[in-house]
């Protein structure tokens, strides 16, 4: 039996790793999620404005897997993690290791509700919150194409958040909406996306071009834009803003921020406000090294110590290094340092109109729009193939 790495968390973070750690056939590797998909959350979008289904934005873990020799997907969720006596408790059963990876990223954060409004909520992190949100703008739509009267009342979303998920979200929401309105006179004049910015603007943070594009997108769109406003509460589907205004709302969207996943508050290392695992430069637990966490389970910084955001592209990176490194610890090399960075941002803004920020160069429309798709399949088709093959072996065993 090879040296047993395991990787907790089976989306871009665990997913990068497992592919770098495939390579060396001396490994036996498992991967554990508590979902048999990777969601592509970067694509959620696409699926909360119902320009896509739902297959097309996730990659079968079990076929994933099934693609490597050395690797065994457990379809699993993890209950707690002991590293004095290196081993993962499950949902059922338990898994030692000799190399831990922690990439259970994040959840999203929500505010403090009556139990009920969760029912008339989501958020946009999980397969199943983007397609209660889809489920729920498909139903109030048919509802409104059946009774003219129900069509007059008022139809109020609210997102909480105005960062890259939030304007991505009521950006394709209400570019849908417009559409459907458009092609039947029938509803939805009283639609209403009102989009919260605790900031001055959206998008804080990111470059003045690019939130004076986003703005002036979300305007022409008709998004309700509050900013400098803060949700204080939220009581009988109103939420109650920091100047004490009031919004209804018949579904509300959390999009203002993440917490690392719930199963890491147990673990007894230091950690940041978000509950982020804090890692040295070579994303090992200082207490520990063979252990790692990578992705938005961990306080990831750039070169020069600047904390860095949780993304997709900071996952994969994380991900790969932290794989280099236990392949260089094995062969007795000298682990590297990650070199994490955000190679630019791109961000959806309704139909088929992006803004890209590439350091030294934006763009915005549809050029930037052919551009985001280009990546986001450059990430995608890779992995549908190899799942590909990874089924393609399973069913020849079945025969
Ligand atoms: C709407 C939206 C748009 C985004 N757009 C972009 C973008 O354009 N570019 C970009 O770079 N980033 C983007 N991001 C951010 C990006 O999606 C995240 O940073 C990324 O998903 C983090 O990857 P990860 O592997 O660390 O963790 P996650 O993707 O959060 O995955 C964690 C995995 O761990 C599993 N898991 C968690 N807890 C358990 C448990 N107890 N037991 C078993 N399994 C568990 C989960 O099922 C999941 O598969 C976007 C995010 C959202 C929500």
């Amino acid at each position: 039996m090879g040296h047993h790495v395991v990787i907790l968390g089976g989306s871009y973070g665990g997913i990068a790793a497992m592919r770098r750690l495939s390579k060396n056939p001396d490994l036996n590797i498992t991967l554990i999620d508590q979902h048999p998909y990777h969601f592509l959350q970067t694509e959620s979008y696409e699926l909360i404005s119902s320009n896509t289904s739902f297959e097309e934005t996730i990659v079968s873990l079990p076929a994933l897997a099934a693609n490597y020799d050395h690797v065994t997907y457990k379809h699993r969720k993890v209950e707690s993690i002991d590293l004095e006596n290196r081993v993962v408790r499950l949902s059922s059963g338990e898994c030692s290791y000799d190399t831990l990876i922690i990439a259970l990223g994040s959840v999203t954060k929500r505010f403090e509700c009556d139990e009920g409004i969760y029912n008339y909520s989501g958020g946009p992190k999980s397969l199943r919150g983007a397609l209660r949100l889809n489920q729920f703008f498909q139903t109030e739509l048919y509802k409104r194409l059946e009774s003219a009267e129900k069509a007059k009342e008022n139809f109020n979303i609210v997102v909480g958040g105005a960062g890259l998920s939030g304007v991505e979200i009521a950006a394709g929401m209400q570019h849908f909406f417009n559409r459907y309105y458009r092609s039947n006179a029938l509803s939805c004049a009283t639609l209403h996306i009102h989009l919260i910015a605790s900031r001055e603007s959206v998008l804080h943070g990111m470059h003045p071009q690019i939130i004076r594009i986003a703005t002036r997108r979300l305007e022409k769109l008709r998004v309700k834009l509050h900013t400098r406003k803060r949700i204080t509460a939220i009581e009988d589907h109103r939420v109650i803003l920091s100047d004490e205004s009031l919004i209804p709302f018949d579904f509300m969207i959390f999009a203002g921020g993440t917490m690392a996943a719930p199963v890491l508050q147990d673990l007894d290392i230091p950690k940041n406000q978000k509950g982020q695992c804090l890692v040295n430069p070579y994303l090992q637990l200082e207490s520990d090294s063979d252990v790692y966490v990578v992705g938005d389970a961990a306080a990831l910084c750039d070169k020069a110590g600047n904390p860095l955001p949780p993304t997709a592209q900071t996952a994969i990176q994380s991900g790969e290094t932290a794989a280099h490194n236990i392949l260089n610890t094995l062969s007795r090399q000298v682990p590297q340092k990650a070199d994490l960075s955000i190679k630019g941002i791109a961000i959806a803004l309704g139909g088929r109109y992006a803004a890209i920020d590439l350091k030294y160069l934006r763009i915005k429309g549809y050029p930037a729009y052919l551009i985001k798709k280009l990546i986001e399949r450059l990430y995608k088709w890779p992995l549908r193939w190899q799942a590909l093959r990874g089924y393609r072996r399973i069913s020849s065993c079945r025969i």
